[in-house]
């Protein structure tokens, strides 16, 4: 069943321009069903009851249980990478569940900062990817924070190289899981040590040194992995 995002579920639900675009090149007729959810957590089944060029208008149906989400909130925080490496962490990191994105600026970033247009591009790259994943949740990409301001609510998990402990070992789901992922050129060791000092544990990821875009990916396996 075709899934479409909109601001809010109530009664009647007009579609912004390039949902109600989709629909024609899907060649949908009134009466179609269709599924909409908010990107905040709910979702409905929905029926179009109209598609002309002045857009789609669809009308509330029956609610849907979506139970795709984790059971706590995951908060993936990762380091500014360069090219478009952000929007494959952010694309597959919202298929594996992200709730939250809070990019971060680090000692060794690979670029000082991102503008705001790649913020709002990285944005739309999470609700596409909610969309196709069949999530009723987008997560949220935060805007840059320096490292320090990172707080911790819940479990919190730093990879870094050369740890000892598993994030598989510790895991559990009566809090909020926070994991850190760092840049190509890796954290200081101040870093690390405030990051520790504020309770994240430093994990490994295995003995092989991983790519900055294939470390956060691997860390949200070992959460997939879990099954939930
Ligand atoms: N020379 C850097 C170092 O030693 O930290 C390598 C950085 S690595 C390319 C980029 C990031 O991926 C690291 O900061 C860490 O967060 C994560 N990472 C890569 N391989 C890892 C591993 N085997 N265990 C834990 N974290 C890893």
């Amino acid at each position: 069943m075709h899934r479409v995002k909109v601001g809010a579920l109530s009664r009647i639900m007009p579609l912004s321009p390039g949902e109600s675009q989709h629909l024609r090149v899907l060649r949908l007729r009134p009466g179609a069903t269709l599924r909409v959810f908010d990107g905040q957590g709910a979702e409905a089944d929905a029926t179009l009851i109209r598609l002309d060029e002045l857009g789609a208008m669809l009308e509330l149906g029956q609610a849907v249980q979506n139970n795709r989400e984790t059971p706590q909130p995951v908060t993936l925080a990762i380091a500014l990478l360069k090219g478009d490496k952000l929007s494959d962490v952010v694309r597959a990191g919202t298929e594996l569940g992200v709730t939250t994105f809070q990019l971060l600026q680090t000692r060794h970033a690979d670029v000082p900062e991102i503008g705001e247009q790649k913020l709002v591009r990285l944005r739309r790259i999470a609700a596409e990817a909610s969309k196709q994943s069949r999530r009723a949740v987008t997560p949220e990409v935060l805007a840059p924070v320096p490292l320090a301001r990172l707080t911790l609510d819940g479990q919190g998990f730093l990879a870094h190289p050369g740890s000892s402990a598993r994030l598989t070992e510790t895991l559990d789901w009566q809090t909020p899981v926070t994991l850190v992922s760092g840049p190509e050129g890796g954290f200081s060791e101040a870093e690390v040590a405030a990051l520790t000092a504020s309770g994240f544990t430093a994990i490994t990821l295995g003995p092989r040194i991983l790519r900055a875009e294939t470390a956060p990916l691997a860390l949200l396996g070992a959460v997939a992995a879990s099954g939930v």
